[in-house]
């Protein structure tokens, strides 16, 4: 007889499609950049994370081609085991000096760098708290880990109090987990407060940075220089996918710390090194960022133009704020909250029709649907009007 023990998955299929939970990829058939060809047509894209617009420059294309030929396609194995590339370590320290750290160490991708670093630190004896919106690869880790793991409310200094005051003492280690920017939200964790909750309950910190590096701070290293907190005792973890442009992810801070992690964890010893042509990418970027703060000025402006914009619209059209509710946002990401998935997926069409492109973010990702919009350092003017105006216009419809 026909095995059906796999008939549950068409069924879970039917089920994830009839509440609109589906997904599928688009395609995009250009280089990354402002504007980007995706299934057959010119659109300007606000559902990227480059926001430096770094990914397709000719810099890290050709520092990633004379990895290649230099060093290969593949790192071959573990690093751990079949040893490593000059080009990883030069990687690390870049990324030391650009955190202000003692040391630093790359993983595949963030996702492997917050899944290591977790269950790594902690373990069934230790305590977790972490914000509600935390990305999800910083609760897998949590999962990971087996550690109790307690969620405080979205950055609620208060919430996070109130509940170390009730189940620290009752664990061996603790460890705080936030975002540094909420990825889905585009606000900036209470960090000062966290690290003074951490004292004085005598827990870690984990930041994760992915969406604050080269976009926040004076030197654009970051929301923990942003927030003044360069020299207190921290775990940072940050991606090389975002605004570096490249592939992969790292975990930054003392040199203890990082010798422990190289010795320990399961995600960074059991898997291949990063690619050469990623890490060599990712090491220009670095430079790139130090020697063109301008981008990020560039990035600033457009951030503070659009959220003019749409400041004007809003207040022009003030019975719109019920259908179209903007999140608070201190950084290149801007999100307006609707009130079902239907309404997020039918102006996200619209709005591709009229040739712009901006990410749906809906259940279970998000509690609640929103339109994710992130700036780039390489739109300009027209681009944010044009935004504004089919939103405005697809809002009125
Ligand atoms: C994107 C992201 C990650 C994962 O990084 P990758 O390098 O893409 O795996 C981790 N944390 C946060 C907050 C992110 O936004």
């Amino acid at each position: 007889m026909e095995s059906n023990s796999y008939e549950w998955i068409e069924q879970k299929l039917d089920a994830i499609r009839r509440v609109n939970w589906y997904r599928s990829v688009k395609t995009i058939q250009s280089r990354p950049g402002a504007s980007i060809i995706l299934d057959d047509h010119e659109v300007i894209n606000f559902a990227s994370n480059d926001y430096l617009g770094l990914a397709g420059d000719k810099r890290l294309a050709q520092a990633a081609i004379t990895a290649i030929q230099e060093f290969g396609t593949g790192s071959t194995g573990s690093r751990l085991a079949t040893g490593h590339r000059v080009l990883h370590r030069r990687l690390e320290l870049a990324i030391s000096e650009l955190k202000q750290t003692e040391d630093s160490i790359v993983f595949s991708s963030g996702y492997l760098a917050n899944l290591g670093a977790i269950s790594t630190l902690v373990g069934s004896r230790d305590l977790i708290l972490a914000d509600q919106y935390n990305h999800a690869s910083l609760k897998d880790g949590a999962v990971l880990s087996k550690a109790k793991t307690v969620e405080y409310a979205h950055c609620n200094l208060e919430d996070l109090i109130q509940k170390l005051s009730y189940y620290r003492s009752s664990f061996r280690r603790c460890l705080i987990v936030t975002d540094g920017v909420f990825s889905m939200d585009g606000d900036i964790c209470p960090l000062p407060g966290i690290l003074d909750a951490a004292e004085q309950f005598n827990c870690m910190v984990l930041v994760d940075d992915a969406h604050g590096t080269g976009v926040l701070g004076a030197n654009g290293t970051g929301c923990v220089e942003h927030l003044g907190c360069i020299n207190r005792s921290l775990i940072q973890v940050g991606t090389l996918s975002k605004s570096l442009g490249s592939l992969g992810g790292y975990i930054t801070g003392s040199k203890s710390l990082i010798d422990f992690l190289r010795n320990r964890t399961a995600s960074w010893i059991y898997t291949t090194g990063l690619s050469p042509a990623d890490t060599a990418a990712a090491l220009t970027a670095i430079e790139i960022l130090h020697d063109e703060p301008e981008r990020r000025t560039i990035l600033w402006q457009n951030i503070e133009t659009l959220n003019q914009l749409l400041d004007q619209n809003f207040s022009l059209q003030a019975d719109i704020s019920d259908n179209l509710k903007r999140l608070p946002s201190e950084s290149s990401i801007i999100c307006l909250q609707v009130k079902d998935i239907e309404t997020v997926l039918s102006i996200s069409h619209s709005l591709r029709l009229a040739g712009v492109f901006v990410g749906a973010v809906r259940p279970p990702t998000v509690p609640t649907s929103r339109l994710r919009i992130s700036v780039m350092a390489t739109h300009n003017l027209g681009h944010l009007q044009k935004l504004v105006t089919a939103l405005f216009e697809c809002m009125t419809l």
